[in-house]
């Protein structure tokens, strides 16, 4: 059962519970309220904790892999500046990744993703617009959203888009809604590299580096600068520790 499910019966449980003591002996109204702002609180957290799984069932790292394999996912491109360096460091060190890309940026440029495509690398859907409101979207609109993104993947690359990424990793029960519609698989991740706050390149690869272990999902982004250096020396000190950088269906579909 979903945490969230669990939560809605504990909290109509607990509600109940203080009607029926309020009958026998009566109880102060701040009881209600407590019961409401706990409530409030953990639905908020549910929201913004992809691995609580708490709206839907999301992939943050494959716990049963063994074997020396990580995934590293870009999210929000294909960006006219940095993807197509990307593709050159990931060549340059025979790894795969993950782009999980926003509608209208494939628009945009549609050879690159055409480029990421060829190169063998996964291609997940990341909403069509990204908006700072998407959040409030209803089923239909995240379908809309969902929807666009696939077809402009489609029509370029000819394959079926699998895997969607939350914009800013939020879930509510809406978006769960219209992934059960769509039927794509959710990807988080487990290790973040901060790169849109941390400047340095080092600092963030020194902190990604501490958390790597077999079955690991990296969340990084490759609409800005530090994405060259950063992915330059995660792959050198990937390679010394006999890492393998795979796509995120190889790391989740295999056992
Ligand atoms: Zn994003």
């Amino acid at each position: 059962m979903k945490n969230f499910r669990i939560t809605t019966f504990a909290t109509i449980g607990l509600f109940l519970l203080l009607i029926i003591l309020d009958t026998i002996t009566g109880i102060a109204l701040w009881w209600y309220l407590l019961l409401f702002v706990v409530w409030f609180l953990v639905m908020a957290m549910g929201s913004f904790v992809l691995s609580g799984n708490f709206y839907l069932k999301a992939f943050t790292f494959n716990k049963n892999l063994k074997e020396k394999k990580i995934a590293i996912t870009f999210d929000d491109g294909p960006n006219l500046e940095f993807t197509l360096k990307v593709l050159a460091i990931l060549k340059n060190y025979n790894a795969k990744a993950t782009f999980f890309c926003i509608g209208q940026n494939i628009e945009r440029h549609p050879t690159i993703l055409k480029a990421i495509s060829e190169d063998g690398h996964d291609i997940g859907n990341h909403s069509f617009s990204h908006d700072v409101t998407i959040d409030f979207n209803s089923t239909e609109n995240w379908l809309h959203e969902i929807k666009q993104t696939d077809n402009a993947i489609r029509k370029i690359t000819n394959k079926k888009s699998t895997l969607f990424r939350p914009p800013f990793g939020v879930t509510t029960p809406k978006l769960a809604k219209a992934l059960k519609v769509t039927e794509h698989e959710v990807i988080g991740w487990n290790i973040r590299s901060y790169d849109t706050v941390t400047k340095n390149p080092e600092r963030i690869v020194k902190s990604i580096s501490k958390h790597i272990k077999p079955g690991a999902i990296i969340l990084l982004h490759d609409k800005q600068k530090n994405v060259l250096p950063v992915l330059e020396h995660l792959l050198q000190f990937l390679e010394k520790q006999n890492y393998q950088a795979v796509t995120i269906n190889e790391l989740l579909h295999e056992k």
